[in-house]
């Protein structure tokens, strides 16, 4: 299998796609070659605008020349340094800026390489917590339907994409529930920011403690804002509820911000926008930008302190758990680098000052033949089309299609596409993206 590039072609044989239908892209490959600022160029010479920040992982762009700067010296000073037994300086000092951004009492940060890490490092954490506090048969985790916690079997077990469920049934971690996702079309259809309806659903969270007693269940984990199911946004008042619910039963509450951290949603946190304040924050992909992968675990302090009291002996490893590349010099350098950008550039600022113009933008097209629904939260936004008959997904795929034939990058999810720029983008660049998207609804909409 091989695509046609100006030189030579490429041999697409050996390359096993993630998530991507791998047959039907051998037949419409999308190759890209090279990117800079809020732009991707691929190998039919387009300039394509990058409307999603890769995948919601680069808020500066791409190729911030600080970046790759802060990496070159980190690789000339020290390469890697061993998780075990020692620690580079600049890891003790990322630690403290990321408790310095995130809500006061979380004090403690794990690293880890990924998203789904992050999220089995958690999940860990809330057991290890209980049991080390006497409470040992808190082991049941509650996460939601729609929700996308990564791939681990952790992540899969406590996220709701019943695709994902499916295909690894038998590998499930044992007791976990899901509370009702919060999306209803026809209570919130165009709604803008958090709906007004639907804090009620929090409640289950009531009806599952009843049935299995609370002395037995160690967290709910949730993203505040669901992402890859659709930028779908908490209902008014529904995470506080999820909040004071878990605080009356000794719950642990963890959010996972791999999407909604560092500014996404015009605040460091998503727990910042909501004024809610969880016991854990998973973290990654924009700590580096994207450029080389990292992620963590922020932990409130007395979690920490009351795993670490089981310590006591000089060879006792309290937590036995960690990564090869847990805190590695090299995404530590690169995420040093992001944070100074953030701070000298104002980002998270810029992001806010940004969310009225795709907000506005996104709204303006209501009515437009082809939508089911508009939403939007901080610089990220999603619209729902009208699936082709027998076809789901499909309709999305060619609307992605259309908007790289237009010059913009858009993410799908089956008829969902959801839209989240850089914070670097100009608002004229903001407004060109929702041109495109809504060009190519338009294209989309031939079909049928
Ligand atoms: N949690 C959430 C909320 C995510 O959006 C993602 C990735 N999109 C993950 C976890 C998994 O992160 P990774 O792909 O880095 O493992």
């Amino acid at each position: 299998m091989t695509v046609a590039k100006t030189a030579n072609p490429i041999d697409m044989s050996a390359y096993w796609i993630p998530y991507t239908p791998n047959r039907y892209f051998h037949q419409n490959p999308k190759v890209m070659e090279s990117a800079k600022g809020a732009y991707y160029f691929d190998n039919h010479g387009r300039k394509l605008f990058d409307g999603l920040s890769g995948l919601w992982c680069s808020p500066l762009g791409h190729g911030d020349p600080r970046i790759g700067a802060a990496i070159q010296k980190q690789y000339e000073t020290m390469d890697y340094c061993p998780a075990f037994q020692m620690a580079s300086e600049a890891t003790f000092t990322l630690a403290s800026r990321i408790v310095d951004m995130a809500p006061a009492g979380l004090d403690k940060v794990f690293f880890t390489n990924s998203g789904s890490e992050a999220v089995d490092t958690a999940l860990k954490m809330a057991v290890a917590y209980h049991r080390c506090m006497g409470n040992a048969s808190r082991f049941r985790m509650i996460g939601r339907e729609r929700a996308y916690h990564g791939v681990g079997i952790g992540g899969i077990s406590v996220g709701g994409i019943v695709a994902n469920r499916k295909a690894f049934a038998n590998m499930m971690m044992n007791g976990v529930d899901h509370l009702p996702h919060t999306f209803n079309l026809s209570q919130m259809a165009f709604s803008k920011g958090q709906p007004t309806w639907g804090a009620h659903l929090a409640d289950e969270l009531e009806n599952i403690v009843t049935l299995h007693d609370a002395n037995t269940i160690a967290a709910v984990i949730l993203e505040p804002v669901q992402g890859s199911t659709g930028v779908l946004v908490p209902p008014q008042g529904y995470l506080q509820k999820i909040r004071d619910i878990c605080t009356k039963h000794g719950i642990l509450l963890i959010f996972d911000e791999v999407i909604t951290g560092f500014g996404r949603l015009g605040t460091n946190f998503g727990a910042d926008l909501f004024g809610v304040t969880p016991d854990m924050i998973i973290f990654a992909k924009a700590i580096t930008n994207g450029v080389i992968p990292m992620g963590g675990v922020i932990v409130r302090g007395d979690i920490y302190d009351a795993i670490m009291a089981q310590g006591g002996q000089e060879q006792t490893i309290e937590f036995f758990h960690g990564y090869t590349y847990s805190g590695h010099p090299i995404p530590t350098a690169a995420a040093h680098a992001v944070l100074d950008i953030f701070e000298s550039d104002n980002l998270v600022n810029r992001a806010k000052a940004l969310e009225p113009v795709l907000e506005n933008s996104l709204h303006a097209l209501k009515g437009k033949t082809g939508l089911l629904d508009i939403r939007n939260c901080g610089l990220s936004g999603a619209v729902d089309l009208v699936p082709i008959a027998g076809k789901p997904g499909l309709r999305a795929m060619k609307t992605l299609e259309a908007c790289i034939k237009r010059g913009a990058l858009v993410r799908i999810t089956n008829d969902t596409i959801a839209v989240g720029p850089p914070f670097i983008s100009t608002p004229a660049e903001v407004e060109f993206l929702v041109s495109v998207l809504s060009d190519a609804i338009d294209d989309a909409m031939k079909l049928g």
